[in-house]
């Protein structure tokens, strides 16, 4: 008989879920986790960067828009020790609230780095544990390019580390998280310069966030150079240089690299067992109920690179659970129009098809586009004018609403229930049939013409 039902390889947002849904359906679970409970998103990702998006808008509040307010502060003060201390306290009773949920639901912990032996066994730390089965969700690791200096490059991981601020920080990478912390460092006073690949920032996204996040770059003094990487990192005079085709373009403190992520799968033995992954990005291969290429190993979460986002792993796992010990009639989930936002500074805010894609998809004839700019009332009534954009991309003679995306204050709230009017086939109709809220941002999405 195995030692346990299911084991979980990997105690990140996908490997929790998965194991305390199967438990509270009577299953005997293991997870094994290498580092620290609760993975990239509560350590190292989602819950730091958010705590640090709010501390660079406490101190636009204090400075930018209290003024105008009639509240004056001078000479504020921000100590980023008492602030990180503040973070990790956070984030440790985070990780405290897992472990009281795993004694709850009796999952044993086995602390160490899993990797497979056969099928139906794992070995940590010389021990090996046996499970009918096994879900993979071992997420991924920001990338290092192999280039001279990579030794003085920091990552994301390193940045929720750091002890203090530096003054000047080169961003290379303007996906997701080269812009969040583009904008978290700029709002807390570092001087930040942005390098990419892409000629834009945010591939992918509609461009009117594009655009968004470009002005707002160019209004907050962050230097953005497209359409260029850096080949070489070298110490002078007490900063970083970074060179591109032979010259030094820029120098600063810290140097973090935000280019994107790799998967954790390739010191696992999947090929010596037979689980197939992508040649390219490594990725697990799984059908749509997540059931790899080996019929009792499932895979979830950023290990299988489908849309890397905490409530999607969260999703995956709990219904591979409910599949595997309670009966649901399939392990699969809706990928589609899963919404999304970027804590940018303004924040942007994405459901479903950008306006190009949506063209590319029905044709320019079948979409009909609607759009707001306004000036949000907190921020105008200060004086200072933060653009808010709205958009919303209908198909078909219907209307239907096929792509809903905004910039400002607010969105990172507001777009949460237009995803379930979305989800649920929404038109321009049904928007226009609900009664706006005033005076809010919202509101625009109802009254668009
Ligand atoms: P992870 O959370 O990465 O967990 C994997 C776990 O497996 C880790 O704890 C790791 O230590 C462990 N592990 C790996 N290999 C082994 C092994 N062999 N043995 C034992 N343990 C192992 N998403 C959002 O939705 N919103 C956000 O705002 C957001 N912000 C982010 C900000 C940053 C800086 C980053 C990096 C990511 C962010 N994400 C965000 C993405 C989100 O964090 C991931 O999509 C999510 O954490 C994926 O969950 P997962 O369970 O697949 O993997
Ligand atoms: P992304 O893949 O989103 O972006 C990386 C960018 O860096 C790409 O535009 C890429 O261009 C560019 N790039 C790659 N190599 C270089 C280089 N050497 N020099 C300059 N530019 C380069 O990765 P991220 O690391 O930003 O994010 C990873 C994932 O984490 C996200 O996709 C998202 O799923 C998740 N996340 C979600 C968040 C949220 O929900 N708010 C926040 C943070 C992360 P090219 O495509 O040409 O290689």
């Amino acid at each position: 008989m195995a030692d346990f039902d299911l084991l979980v390889l990997g105690g990140g947002s996908g490997g929790i879920a998965t194991a305390n849904r199967a438990a509270e359906h009577g299953a005997k679970v293991g997870l094994v986790e290498a580092k620290r409970l609760g993975g990239t998103c509560v350590n190292i990702g989602c819950v730091p960067k958010k705590i640090t998006w709010y501390a660079s808008r406490v101190r636009d509040a204090i400075e930018t828009y209290g003024p105008g307010y009639g509240f004056s502060a001078d000479n504020v003060n921000f100590d980023y020790q008492t602030f990180k201390k503040s973070r990790d306290a956070y984030i440790d009773r985070s990780r405290q609230s897992y472990t009281r949920q795993f004694e709850k639901n009796q999952i044993t912990l086995i602390e160490g780095y899993g990797r497979f032996v056969d099928a139906q066994t794992l070995e940590v730390d010389g021990k090996t544990y046996t499970a009918d089965k096994i879900v993979i969700a071992t997420g991924g690791r920001p990338k290092v390019p192999n280039v001279e200096g990579r030794e003085l490059l920091s990552t994301s991981d390193d940045f929720f580390a750091w002890e203090s601020l530096p003054e000047s920080v080169v961003i290379v990478g303007a996906g997701y998280i080269g812009v969040e912390i583009a904008g978290v460092l700029n709002g807390l006073g570092v001087k930040v310069d942005v390098f990419e690949f892409q000629d834009q920032p945010l591939a992918g996204f509609d461009q009117m966030l594009v655009d968004t996040v470009l002005e707002s770059f160019e209004d907050q003094g962050i230097a953005f150079y497209g359409g260029q990487g850096l080949e070489k990192f070298a110490e002078e005079e007490g900063q970083i240089a970074c060179y591109a085709n032979g010259e030094k373009v820029a120098s600063a403190d810290k140097v973090l690299m935000a280019i994107g992520r790799a998967v954790n799968t390739d010191d696992l033995n999947l090929e010596g067992i037979g689980v197939q992954t992508d040649e390219r990005t490594g990725a697990i291969l799984v059908d749509d109920n997540h059931q790899s290429s080996v019929a009792n190993i499932y895979a979830v979460g950023d290990n299988i690179n489908k849309v890397n986002l905490t409530p999607v792993a969260i999703r995956a796992g709990r219904q591979v659970a409910e599949y595997l010990y309670n009966g649901a009639a399939s392990g699969a989930i809706n990928y589609d129009n899963v919404p999304t936002v970027v804590f940018s500074h303004p924040a942007l805010g994405s459901i479903g098809l950008s306006e190009a894609d949506a063209i590319d998809k029905y044709g320019e004839e079948a979409i009909k586009v609607y759009t707001s700019n306004f000036y949000s009332m907190y921020t105008s009534a200060a004086g200072e004018r933060e653009a808010c954009h709205y958009k919303v991309v209908c198909a078909g003679p219907e209307e239907k609403v096929v792509g809903l995306h905004g910039t400002g204050e607010g969105m990172d709230e507001i777009l949460q229930g237009f995803g379930v009017a979305i989800q649920m086939g929404a038109t321009k109709a049904d928007l226009d049939s609900v009664v706006a809220i005033h005076p809010t941002s919202a509101e625009e999405f109802v009254t668009l013409r």
